[in-house]
């Protein structure tokens, strides 16, 4: 019995995998504790990564939405104690 590369399961997760591969794949989930671990762990990447990818829609779509000198002060004020500091003496 061989085990699935995580290429091969991430593959059965997006539907890629038909016909005779795909019921290898069912049948040895069945039976593998290694790979159904593999392929509960591409299930956690691929929640992290659409909570990521979600997050910087919503950021983006927040930034677009502000006026522009409110995302170019901040960055300027931030620096400002830095170059105040500098003739402090
Ligand atoms: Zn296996």
């Amino acid at each position: 019995m061989r085990h699935f590369t995580a290429q091969e399961l991430d593959a059965y997760l997006d539907g890629n995998v038909n016909g005779l591969k795909r019921w290898q794949i069912t049948r040895h989930l069945k039976v593998c504790e290694a790979c159904r671990k593999q392929r509960e762990d591409c299930e956690r990447d691929r929640a992290f990564l659409a909570e990521v990818r979600q997050g910087i829609e919503t950021h983006e779509a927040y930034v677009k939405a502000l006026p522009v000198t409110q995302v170019v002060a901040p960055s300027l004020s931030s620096r400002a104690p830095l170059l105040n500091r500098r003739y402090e003496h």
